[in-house]
C-alpha cells in the first residue's frame, strides 16, 4: 500500500495552470489530509509506504516525523514533481538527491524506494533507474505496464522483477494491472480506484489474486478531500481530478479491509522478485 504525499496543486493535470514558483501561495491541505490517512491506517493496523514530495518534506518536516512514528516506510516522490522524461539525467539526479536528503533528515530513516511523478519512468527515461541505484535506492515503483497519454510501458513485466544496472541491483514493483483480451488494464489505485465503478476494482483485483501476483495500490492525500479549493483547468482535468472525492475515503477503506496490505519494506516482496533482463528488453523495443 502506498501514498504519494503531495498537495492538490501539485497534480500533473494542473501543471499548465499552476506555476511551480507560486506553490507557496496556495492554501496547503496536505497535512490534514495525510493525517486522516494516518488515522485510518492506524485504525486498520496497516502499514504503508509514503512516497513524499521533497518540497512537502521541506515545509512540513513534522508531518514526515508523524508518518515515521506511525510505523510506515518513507519513500521519495521527487522534489519538484516534474515528468522524468522531460528532464536531463543531471537534473533528475540533482532533484532526487535533494528530495531523498530532505526526507531522510526529517524522518531520521533511510529512504530505499522511489515513485516517479506521474509514473514517468517510460521507455524514454529508463536511464533514471540506474541513477536511482547510484543514489542508494534499492527499489522503484514507477512503471505502469499500460498504454496512457502521459505514461506507461505496456510490455513491461506485470510482476515485481529485479535487474542489474551499471550502478547496482534495482528491484521494480510495477503498478497493478489485470489482463483482459490481451491488454493490461489498471486497477486499484488513484484515479482508477476513484473514477471507475467498484465492481471493476473488485473484478480486477480478484483476477490479479487468482494469478498469484502481489497488488500495489496507491492514493494521494488530496483524493479524500472534497473541500479542496477549485483550480482552473480544462473540463477533462476537472473530471479526472474532482470526480468522486467524497467517495474515495470509504472506497480506500473497503479496499484495505478486503486485502492484506503493508509497506514495500515489510512485504518482503523484494526477495521474491524474479531476475529479468530489463536492458535487453529495451534494446529490443528500441530497434
Ligand atoms: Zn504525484
Amino acid at each position: 500500500m502506498s501514498v504519494d504525499v503531495e498537495d492538490y496543486y501539485h497534480a500533473e493535470v494542473f501543471a499548465g495552470v499552476v506555476d511551480r514558483s507560486r506553490w507557496d501561495s496556495y492554501a496547503s491541505r496536505v497535512e490534514g489530509n495525510t493525517r486522516r490517512l494516518l488515522e485510518l491506517l492506524a485504525a486498520l493496523d496497516v502499514h504503508g509506504t509514503f512516497f513524499v514530495l521533497g518540497w512537502v518534506a521541506d515545509r512540513f518536516p513534522a508531518l514526515v516525523r508523524e508518518i515515521a512514528a506511525g510505523g510506515h516506510e518513507l519513500g521519495c516522490h521527487s522534489y519538484w514533481h516534474r515528468l522524468i522524461y522531460q528532464l536531463e539525467p543531471a537534473e533528475f539526479r540533482e532533484d532526487t538527491r535533494r528530495a531523498k536528503d530532505v526526507i531522510e533528515q526529517a524522518s531520521g530513516q533511510p529512504v530505499h524506494g522511489y515513485r516517479a511523478p506521474t509514473y514517468s519512468v517510460t521507455d524514454r527515461s529508463t536511464w533514471a533507474l540506474e541513477i536511482l541505484a547510484e543514489l542508494g535506492f534499492s527499489y522503484d515503483s514507477s512503471i505502469f505496464p499500460i498504454h496512457h497519454d502521459r505514461y506507461g510501458m505496456p510490455d513491461a513485466p506485470r510482476a515485481p522483477f529485479r535487474f542489474q544496472t551499471p550502478s547496482g541491483w534495482m528491484t521494480e514493483f510495477p503498478i497493478t494491472t489485470f489482463r483482459v483480451g490481451g491488454h493490461n488494464l489498471p486497477v486499484g489505485g488513484g484515479g482508477y480506484l476513484r473514477l471507475l465503478p467498484s465492481l471493476y476494482t473488485e473484478l480486477g483485483l480478484h483476477r490479479v489474486r487468482r494469478e498469484g501476483l502481489p497488488i500495489v495500490v496507491y492514493i494521494h492525500p488530496w483524493e479524500i478531500d472534497p473541500e479542496q479549493p477549485r483550480l482552473p483547468g480544462s473540463w477533462t482535468s476537472h473530471l479526472r481530478h474532482y470526480t468522486n472525492l467524497s467517495k474515495m475515503f470509504e472506497r480506500f477503506k473497503d479496499l484495505l479491509q478486503a486485502g492484506n496490505y503493508t509497506s514495500f519494506q515489510e512485504s518482503g516482496l523484494a526477495d521474491t522478485a524474479k531476475e529479468f533482463d530489463f536492458y535487453a528488453r529495451n534494446g529490443h523495443s528500441n530497434q
